[in-house]
């Protein structure tokens, strides 16, 4: 049986205080969309100690349990998440560098990361210049551009699994097989990722500087980087020759608006909040693209943006919207 949400209230008080712990609290300023409801709690654990200690109380207890990085690649109920969001934005923010190595905590920011390994005049992870996610979801997602995939920089993957009995660490060391577009098929569902080991090579520090700065320069170009939005809504379909904006804007419906939401001007891959969107704005706004461009070309377009989702112990338990 799972606990409500009295019993949870009274379950989260045996957790030490140093575990930050916000309760009832809305989660859309922790997203990229700005939309969404609110969570029984947040906690934010800010080493691997503390989210051991978290996860066993959730496991003890059969605590509901959704986890969230940056929040920039998730869509998020207006009924909000009935459970525990564990949130990693200050979870193990440590980079440690050896060599042409990074092993990086998975709170680790993706700009952070970029900028200390141009310092160090090591080349790589260009390939996740202006994506705004953390180690770990860029891990989850397989985070990436035209020009590569995180994974393919990742050699080794530290996560605590949440089972039934108990809480195991485990060492994966993915190969490059284990990677495919926007995920992994070798972390199961009920993993947490800690800390990753990448990868990099020596690069030209000159030649680096520039691309980074070319890379951003077309980004901000061409996305509606200051809107709220996850970036691109949908893959790139499979073997048709066309992007999904391409496909998107061929229904006709760059800038169509739904309630507060709406297809950007400027990219109609990216679907922005123009202030006032509800998480529901965004899905109904995500319907009416997907039936007119299945209806008008005959294409099913593949969304990439994932719904924050309970995945422990009933994963059924929160997906019934999306
Ligand atoms: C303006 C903009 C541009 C973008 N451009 C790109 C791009 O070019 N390429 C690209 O690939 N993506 C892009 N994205 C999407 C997003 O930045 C990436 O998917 C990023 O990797 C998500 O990281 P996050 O920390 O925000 O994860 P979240 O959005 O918080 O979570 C994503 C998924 O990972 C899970 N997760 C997060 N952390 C952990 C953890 N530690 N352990 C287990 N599960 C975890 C979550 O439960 C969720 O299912 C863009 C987003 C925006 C807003």
């Amino acid at each position: 049986m799972m606990v409500d949400q009295q019993e949870f209230d009274r379950v989260l008080l045996t957790l030490s205080p140093s575990i930050a712990i916000q309760k009832n609290v809305s989660l859309s300023r922790m997203n990229t969309w700005r939309t969404g409801g609110s969570a029984w709690a947040v906690a934010e654990p800010k080493t691997e100690h503390e989210l051991q200690e978290v996860l066993e109380l959730v496991r003890a207890h059969r605590i509901p349990l959704a986890i969230l990085g940056w929040g920039s690649n998730v869509w998020i109920p207006d009924a909000g998440i009935p459970g525990l969001v564990i949130r990693t934005k200050s979870f193990e923010v440590e980079t440690h560098w050896v060599g042409n190595q990074v092993i990086a905590g998975a709170g680790v920011g993706a700009t952070r990361l970029i900028r200390e390994s141009a310092d160090r005049d090591l080349s790589g992870l260009e390939r996740i210049v202006g994506v705004p996610g953390s180690m770990g979801g860029m891990v989850m997602m397989n985070a990436g551009t035209h020009l590569g995939e995180v994974g393919e920089l990742v050699r080794e993957v530290e996560a605590l699994l949440l089972l039934e009995d108990q809480v195991e660490k485990r060492v994966y060391k993915p190969k490059i097989q284990d990677w495919h577009y926007r995920g992994n098929s070798f972390l199961p569902s009920n993993a947490i990722v800690v800390r990753a080991k990448l990868d990099l090579h020596p690069g030209d520090p000159e030649q680096l500087r520039a691309l980074l700065k070319d890379l951003l320069e077309r980004r901000k170009k061409s996305q509606p980087i200051d809107a709220p939005s996850c970036g691109s809504t949908y893959r790139n379909p499979d073997g048709i020759g066309k992007k999904a904006w391409q496909v998107i804007d061929a229904a006709g419906l760059r800038g169509h608006k739904i309630g507060g939401a709406q297809v950007s001007e400027k990219h109609s891959n990216f679907l922005i909040n123009t202030g006032n969107a509800t998480s529901d704005d965004l899905l109904l706004l995500m319907r009416h693209i997907e039936e007119t461009v299945q209806k008008t070309q005959g294409i099913v377009l593949q969304r990439e943006v994932k719904p924050l989702a309970i995945f422990w112990p009933d994963s059924t338990a929160s997906q019934s919207a999306w």
